[in-house]
């Protein structure tokens, strides 16, 4: 058995085939820090985060490499509207600097509470102008880049296989879709921006200068000068959301491919939407919905984490909270079967529950069938040391807390008050004193259950 991943390039399975044995390179697009990301953006890291360990599991040695958009992202795709760092800092009447230093902290914060692991290197495009710079040089050397009134821009009929990544079917749509915001200087319409100058007469808050005029780079130029810096002019794996396929990742391609000669990312993997109200959740649509907003509404981060596994990362997954909270309640029995076998001597797993569950990951990442070996094995008559075995190897995978009990000091001092009356109470023997405060307790919504080493309470 061996890794199968689909590739968009190519639109078929393949075997994985690293460059380097062992080793795999992988660079996914980040956040762009102007706004909070929703739970739509956290399913596509979700998604990169079970390829980081599942290529950890199978003892690949990984180096994930993240960007940080901090500046070049307009509100349109065809190059034009404002900056979206700009619009986030006249929105809260901030510095950009510290509407990005705000949001990458509170994306960082977010990635943590839901396990997903950091990437071997954190970078941000404002970090990186030399680098950026050093490309488009590169560029207008290979004569792929001409100069308008408002920037530099890639010509993308000298670039062989301009859209490849998207199939022919989809080129006339793009062609057609850039159209309608078309700068009319462009030569081709999908041409898009690798410096754009700021504007006449305004200073902006984020410019550079440039042998070409103070601007700044265009959003797909940081992705290709940080991906070669950090992982090497060709490398293994390049991820992102599917939304990316047409523009972002296809320019990406071109840009990179031009500049070297070579190619860039030998396979692209890319994520399904997540959808609301039967559309792909979006910032710019009004209805998404934020981590902060899952934890008021009593969910644990780690239950929207376990719902992404409920669909393979190229199904669209719909968001309710009905099916949230199935959810959380499938995550809180896994977790009471993982805790039911943490204290039992461990031993061998069951090399048949094992199998399928490297089987399924193997399977193009194909986490609803993980999750259903997990639960087979769970509902089998194993020993319970095997099946600490097996459920300690699947949390590496899954990281989904499984093995972390609630902390009780968390309780408010009125119902820890409860809780003290109704130890003392049985351990006086007086079990009808116990039942009522027992109900007292459910009352508030604290469920308290008798084990041998005490009591143990949990939030209904
Ligand atoms: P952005 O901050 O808009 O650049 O998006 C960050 C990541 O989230 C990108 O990889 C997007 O493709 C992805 N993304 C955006 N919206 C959704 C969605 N509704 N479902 C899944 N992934 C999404
Ligand atoms: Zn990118």
């Amino acid at each position: 058995m061996a890794l199968e991943l689909f590739n968009t390039l190519t639109r078929r399975r393949e075997l994985f085939e690293p460059l380097e044995p062992r080793k795999a390179g992988l660079y996914t697009c980040g956040p762009t820090v102007y706004n909070y990301q929703h739970v739509g953006n956290y399913r596509t890291y979700v998604f990169e985060d079970v390829l980081v360990r599942t290529l950890k599991f199978l003892e690949y040695e990984v180096r994930r490499v993240m960007n940080i958009t901090d500046v070049g992202h307009l509100t349109s795709q065809a190059d034009e509207g404002e900056d979206k760092m700009e619009v986030g800092a006249a929105r809260e009447g901030k510095t950009a600097w510290d509407i990005a230093k705000f949001y990458t902290e509170a994306f960082l914060r977010d990635c943590a509470e839901l396990n997903i692991l950091p990437p071997d290197i954190l970078c941000k495009a404002t970090d990186h102008i030399e680098e950026q710079q050093g490309l488009i040089r590169r560029l207008e050397t290979a004569g792929y880049i001409y100069m308008i009134s408002d920037g530099l821009y890639f010509d993308t009929s000298k670039f062989n296989g301009y859209g490849r990544l998207m199939g022919a079917d989809h080129i006339g749509g793009l062609k057609a879709g850039a159209r309608v915001e078309a700068n009319p200087q462009k030569k081709n319409p999908t041409d898009f921006a690798v410096w754009k100058f700021s504007p006449k007469g305004k200073k902006r808050q984020m410019e550079w200068d440039s042998p070409w005029g103070a601007g700044f780079p265009g959003w797909h130029v940081e992705c290709s000068a940080m991906a070669m810096k950090y992982l090497g002019e060709t490398f293994d794996i390049h991820c992102g959301g599917v939304d990316h396929i047409p523009i972002h990742h296809t320019n990406e391609i071109a840009q990179s491919e031009g500049a070297t000669k070579k190619v860039f990312a030998r396979l692209w993997m890319h994520g399904e939407f997540l959808l609301m109200n039967q559309a792909k959740m979006a910032k710019s649509e009004g209805g998404f919905v934020k981590l902060s907003d899952l934890k008021e509404r009593g969910f644990e981060p780690l239950d929207y984490r376990y719902h992404c596994f409920t669909a393979h990362y190229r199904k669209q997954l719909d968001f309710t909270w009905e099916s949230l909270e199935s959810s959380k309640t499938a995550r809180r029995r896994l977790r009471e079967a993982a805790l039911a076998v943490k204290d039992e001597p461990l031993r061998f797993a069951c090399a048949d529950h094992e199998k399928a569950f490297r089987a399924a990951l193997e399977d193009d990442l194909n986490m609803p069938g993980a999750l259903a070996a997990v639960w087979d094995c769970v509902k089998s008559n194993v020993p319970s040391g095997s099946k600490r075995a097996i459920l300690q190897r699947a949390e590496n995978l899954l990281g989904l807390g499984l093995f972390k009990a609630d902390v009780p000091s968390e309780l408010p001092p009125e119902l820890q008050q409860l809780l003290d009356r109704r130890a003392k109470a049985r351990a006086d023997k007086n079990f009808k004193e116990a039942d009522v405060l027992r109900r007292d307790l459910e009352i508030n919504g604290i469920l308290v259950e008798d084990t041998k080493a005490g009591q143990k309470w949990r939030r209904r």
